[in-house]
Formats: C-alpha cells, structure tokens, sequence
C-alpha cells in the first residue's frame, strides 16, 4: 500500500482480494507498491507483534493512516494493533524500504504531499 509504505512505482491492487469476493472495481483498488501487494496477499487480519492478537489490517479505503502509524526517522511506526499488525505483515521497515525512505527524506521526496 503506497500509502502505508509510500515506495513508488506504484500499481492499482484491490483491498479485498478477489478470492474474498472483492471486485475490480475503482472502489476496491488501492495504489500499493509490488512489495506491499505481494505481503498482503489475501490477507485480510494480521498478528499484532505487542498483543500477539489477531487484527483486521490496515484499510487505506477507510482508515486513516496517521491513525495507526507515524514515521521515526525513515522507520513507519504502528500506534495501533492494526498499524503495528500491518507494518509487521508488509515489512514495511525492511532494509531496502528503510534506506530508500531514507534517501527519500534526504531529497525532501518523503513523506508525499
Ligand atoms: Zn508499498
């Protein structure tokens, strides 16, 4: 989800995966990066890593991101079960996607408008 991970080269992926009855349509499509689109997967919950419960992950449809995340340094934060489930499912601090948040920052590139 570009708009949780905010990496570019971005493409349409619905937020409810066809296999559970989500459509094509422009009311489901999400922009998200490869790499978050490949983690998400199916997924639907996640487990957040504090509470080890499993939670409804993060929705950028109907959710808002500062709700359930913040951004330390290049490191995106959840502040919230499904921020902190969300950002442990998609990796989004990975190595690559730290360092190139990082550069990002340096470029005054990040975070997006
Ligand atoms: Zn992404």
């Amino acid at each position: 989800m570009s708009i949780a991970c905010f990496i570019l080269k971005t493409r349409s992926f619905p937020t409810r995966p066809i296999i559970h009855g989500g459509e094509s349509s422009s009311d489901n499509l999400v922009l998200a990066c490869l790499k978050c689109n490949r983690r998400k997967g199916a997924n639907l919950t996640a487990i957040d890593p504090v509470d080890r419960t499993v939670v409804i992950i993060f929705n950028p449809r109907l959710q808002v991101w500062g709700e359930h995340f913040t951004l330390v340094g290049a490191y995106i934060v959840g502040t919230t079960p499904t921020g902190r489930a969300t950002t442990a499912l998609l990796r989004l601090n990975d190595e690559q996607r730290v360092e190139r948040r990082q550069v990002l920052i340096l470029g005054q590139r990040y975070p997006p408008e």
